[in-house]
């Protein structure tokens, strides 16, 4: 046998080998790596890192087919947090500059109080007050209407959407977080909303009646947030209490995105595209040769194509997979070839034999960022 017959066409066994997965419809999270804290020079305690709902929605936009009338909806929803994720990343110089230093940094931090979950993009914390920053990253025009809790938004392509007041939303964190530090037992501190809007281009339109609402007061431009948090600093000076408390119970009881982007966008399993993707083709499948995969589309060329398919497989059904299942997903005909890929990868194991199971946790949190190219 050649090695070529060692891979059969999955189209005939995908489905086949897809029936006996009946755990397969169940996600699990992959869980938090840990974060490293410096108490030097380094001010992101929990650092800007992409969100995994992003990296889920990213590995769902690749693996839906063209033809899914879903695929425009995941898409929308995929633009819409890397836009998000764009205009907190951006902030990154802003926090970095003197008296972003003065404070410990939690980039997209989620807590639980009173039955529910509060995210905030960034939780900036001083031993004389929080603030919570709401980044804002939108292109076009805002105008705000504070006595009416809302903005206006007309995007570049001139079509409206009706936003709810940014400030508001920052004000809701303000007050679950104070909840949050009520229900740990530690000191109340003065915790401060702020919205900035991280798009250099984005016009805001406020009328002069509102000069003085605290939604207009409370917000910033990034290039102003350095100045903002100076005032803010000199605004505070009484210490309430030791930070280093407060650090810890952040980073235990942060909760990871963990929601199942399949569940949420109703796609079953069956319906992704299955096999190694080629990272210049969009949802086009390579082929395994002795020794590297190729992309007969474009004649491109891997070694290990393999490692990114099982990262879009624990991003998308669960964080462990068995020789079957690592089969059907990346369509390798053989058990033994499967077998030797996976072993090969050093993955930790758990189990013996058909029941053996390969972690894929570790190989999904060393590569956060994603190589493989965008979508178009
Ligand atoms: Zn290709």
């Amino acid at each position: 046998m050649t090695i070529s017959q060692l891979f059969l066409p999955i189209s005939r066994i995908s489905l086949s080998i897809y029936r006996v997965f009946p755990s397969i419809n169940s996600c699990n999270s992959t869980s938090l790596s840990p974060i490293k804290t410096n108490r030097g020079a380094v001010v992101f305690i929990k650092p800007i890192e992409k969100p995994l709902r992003l990296r889920k929605l990213e590995a769902l936009a690749r693996r839906i087919p063209y033809n899914r009338p879903k695929r425009q909806e995941i898409l929308q929803k995929l633009y819409r947090i890397e836009a998000g994720y764009s205009g907190e990343k951006s902030l990154h110089y802003y926090l970095t500059q003197k008296a972003g230093r003065q404070y410990r940094i939690f980039h997209s931090i989620k807590l639980h109080t009173l039955n529910h979950d509060f995210r905030m993009d960034f939780l900036l914390v001083h031993r004389t007050h929080l603030m919570i920053l709401e980044i804002k990253n939108i292109s076009g025009t805002l105008r705000f209407e504070p006595d009416r809790h809302q903005v206006i938004w007309t995007k570049p392509d001139n079509t409206i959407k009706v936003l709810p007041d940014f400030y508001l939303q920052a004000v809701i964190q303000m007050e679950h977080l104070t909840n949050w530090i009520e229900e740990a037992g530690l000191p109340q501190i003065p915790v401060k909303p702020l919205v900035v809007i991280s798009n250099p281009n984005c016009r805001l339109d406020i009328p002069p009646q509102y000069n003085n609402h605290p939604s207009i007061k409370n917000m910033v431009r990034s290039a102003n947030l350095p100045s903002r948090l100076s005032y803010e600093l000199s605004r505070h000076s009484k210490s309430v209490f030791s930070i280093s408390a407060l650090e810890s119970l952040i980073l235990q009881q942060h909760k990871q995105d963990d929601q199942c982007i399949l569940n949420e966008t109703g796609v079953h399993p069956s319906e992704l595209i299955t096999g190694v993707l080629c990272s210049v083709c969009v949802n086009k499948t390579m082929i395994k040769q002795r020794y590297h995969w190729l992309c007969k589309h474009c004649g491109k060329t891997t070694r290990n194509p393999h490692l990114e398919t099982l990262i879009d497989f624990s991003l998308l059904i669960k964080p462990l997979i068995t020789n079957n299942e690592f089969r059907w997903f990346a369509e390798v005909g053989s058990a033994s070839t499967a077998k030797y890929l996976l072993k090969e990868l050093n993955l930790p194991i758990t189990g013996h034999n058909r029941g053996r199971t390969y972690s894929l946790s570790d190989l999904t949190n060393s590569s956060p960022e994603n190589p493989h190219n965008s979508l178009s």
